[in-house]
């Protein structure tokens, strides 16, 4: 399934490098063979306990020395060419003195030799040795001969070869306009003369900016792919190293390397690793780090780009970055990859379903329709999971069943089918559900209600999914009223069917949702007749501490208590009216909580049956608006 392009083809091996490797070896050996020598002499036989018994009771040993568990000692007549022998005492044997002087053999304790004395030494030798070969290997990296230093200085780069990598812009669903600002890289670096004949300024850097899994990698080894170029990749966090100076010397090797190879395509992956803003940031020393930046800032500089080299970098976080790595000639051009709208999630599953073979109830635009807010990766993994579950269903092909599954899987964790809920519990979920899932269905611009189910999953115990019909930029006031009171009919059913004392914590993510949705509505899009359309709040810039956006307070203590008392008037005002509808429908509350409890899960199309046909969409006044400008006359 998984697409992600292999290491193929790393670094070739480096004749210094196996040079050194040879000569490291020589001297582990050499070692070796001193130690060897010092521990065991010629014509000396190591003897297993046993078998220096036997030669005991035998009466062939003449002399012992014993110091502590070890004993040496001397044959009377040879064994296998040896006059001497070694033999560790495995525990205490209170036997074997007696049965020494009963064989009379002459006995010599020794002293423990202060084998301290002997590790202290080998600790001095073994601790210069390391400090040499550190002070070494720091030389190399500060020095930037990357061959002296083994592979610390080496950029950890991975080559990806222009005849290996596959992965073309028709990989790529979804971004068009980032896939057209990226086109025109592909087109200088299949034939950077024309451009440069006419003196085309050329981008130095271009910064990919998306959330995690929109594809930002992915394109990048596209534009490779597209520019049969080769393509370096390493990642931001790879040149944060313990010492300093060796991130700055794989910045040089890496731009070294990639010129060698012009033109291709130098990527940075995860830059905000070491592009964070200098000075800013938690932790002690940054020394490495901004090295490690003003070496790239030097690098990205000391290049011409009509030599065919082209940066390429992705970061989830741009306003973190420093700001001299986005001054013009570095990465001077941003292009955003956007998550994918309804159209471009299509788009992805069509191409991640490839090679998946589908059964014919598959309409891959329901999942899509379904899956607001997913990512590309998040998609790839939605198939995986669908087509994991149709094999171990021992199905042929994924079917919608198995989509279904997997887009609840992904987005919400695994169902947990063990979690025992108590009979309360379960009637309470059912209710609780139900009493969205009815809202949802009877309050006409709210999206069609998709599915209910009360299997347990993630941290829910029960969900009402709907389905935009068309994905939304923009909501008008009634609807976000709706939506509201959608919101509220879990809560309000509990309310209704239990009593107010009995309401439960389940609701709390419900409540949770609202509240902030309903702050937005009044702060940010003005839809609060007492406070008007006014912005309260303002959303501040970069961040210090790489800290998420902080808003700030932009207005006086009274605005904060009007809108405090807007906020809970609205969203008190929504959960009354969501028990009026409740109590209105209560016989249809009842008949979907009861078929939940045996069903578990009802479908969008299940609804129907149960509670009828749901209300058309409306929009009241446009319809009028549209006939009073085509017939202006009528008016
Ligand atoms: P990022 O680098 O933005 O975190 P990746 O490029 O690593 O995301 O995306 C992870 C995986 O998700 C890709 O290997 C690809 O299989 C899939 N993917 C993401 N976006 C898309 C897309 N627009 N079209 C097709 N596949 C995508
Ligand atoms: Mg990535
Ligand atoms: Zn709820």
């Amino acid at each position: 399934m998984a697409r992600k392009s292999k290491r193929n083809n790393p670094y070739p091996p480096q004749n210094n490098q196996s040079m050194y490797v040879g000569i490291f070896l020589l001297i582990v050996l050499l070692g070796t063979f001193v130690v060897l020598q010092f521990t065991s002499q010629p014509g000396e036989k190591n003897l297993s306990y046993t078998q220096f018994l036997a030669q005991v009771t035998n009466g062939n040993v003449a002399l012992v020395r014993i110091e502590g568990q070890v004993i040496q000692g001397e044959f009377k007549n040879r064994v296998e060419n040896a006059t001497r022998f070694v033999t560790i005492l495995p525990l205490m044997d209170e036997e074997l003195l007696p049965l020494l002087k009963q064989a009379g053999v002459e006995i010599i304790g020794e002293k423990v030799k202060d084998q301290s004395g002997w590790s202290l030494t080998w600790m001095i030798v073994g601790g210069l040795l390391f400090v040499g070969f550190l002070l070494f290997v720091m030389r190399g990296a500060q020095a930037g001969d990357s061959s002296r230093a083994f592979t610390f200085s080496k950029s950890r780069a991975r080559l990806h070869r222009e005849n290996t990598n596959k992965i073309r812009f028709s990989d790529v669903a979804g971004c068009e306009e980032a896939k057209q600002d990226l086109q025109e890289v592909v087109e200088f670096l299949k034939r950077p003369e024309k451009f440069n004949a006419i003196g085309a300024r050329i981008p130095k850097g271009v910064l990919l900016v998306g959330s995690p899994g929109t594809g930002k990698t992915l394109l990048a080894k596209a534009v490779a792919g597209e520019a049969r170029v080769p393509f370096f990749s390493v990642s931001g966090s790879e040149f944060v190293e313990m010492f300093v100076g060796v991130g700055a010397a794989r910045v040089r090797d890496l731009f070294s390397e990639a010129r060698k190879h012009a033109p291709c395509i130098v990527f940075i992956d995860e830059l905000d690793a070491v592009g964070r803003s200098r000075g800013a940031g938690l932790g002690g020393s940054h020394d490495e780090r901004e090295q490690t930046l003003n070496q790239i800032l030097v690098e990205m500089d000391g290049f011409d780009s009509s030599e065919g080299l082209i940066i390429l970098a992705a970061t989830n976080r741009p306003d973190i970055l420093d700001p001299a790595l986005l001054r013009p000639g570095r990465f001077d051009r941003q292009v955003v990859v956007d998550k994918p709208d309804v159209k471009a999630r299509e788009a992805i599953l069509k191409i991640h379903t490839r090679k998946v073979p589908l059964a014919e109830d598959v309409d891959l635009s329901i999942i899509a329709r379904g899956t607001p807010g997913f990512t590309g990766a998040d998609l790839e993994n939605l198939v995986n999971e669908a087509a994991l579950n149709a094999a171990r269903n021992n199905r042929k092909k994924v079917t919608m069943e198995d989509l279904e599954f997997a887009k609840d899987k992904v987005s919400l964790g695994p169902e947990r089918r063990s979690l025992v809920l108590s009979e309360e519990d379960k009637w309470m979920t059912a209710y609780h559900e139900a009493g969205h899932a009815i809202l949802g269905h009877i309050l006409p611009l709210n999206d069609p209600v998709h599915k209910v189910t009360i299997i347990p999953r993630g941290q829910a115990l029960g969900i009402t999914y709907h389905l935009p019909e068309v994905e939304k930029r923009s909501i008008v006031k009634e609807e976000a009223i709706q939506n509201i009171i959608m919101a509220m009919g879990g809560r309000a059913a509990e309310e209704l069917k239990f009593g107010k004392d009995y309401i439960s914590s389940g609701a709390s993510s419900d409540i949770d949702h609202v509240t902030r949705f309903v702050r937005t509505m009044v702060c940010e899009w003005g839809m609060s007749d007492i406070l008007g359309p006014v912005r309260y709040g303002e959303t501040e810039g970069p961040v210090f501490l790489g800290k998420d956006l902080v808003t700030r307070k932009n207005f006086s203590e009274k605005i904060h208590e009007l809108i405090d008392e807007e906020v809970q008037k609205i969203i008190t005002h929504c959960y009354e009216e969501a028990l009026k509808l409740l109590k209105k429908h209560e016989k249809k509350l009842d008949l979907l909580a009861k078929t939940l409890i045996e069903k578990e899960v009802l479908t969008g199309e299940d609804l129907k049956e149960l509670l009828g046909e749901a209300p058309k969409k409306q929009f009241p006044r446009l319809e009028l608006i549209k006939k009073e400008l085509e017939n202006p006359s009528q008016a």
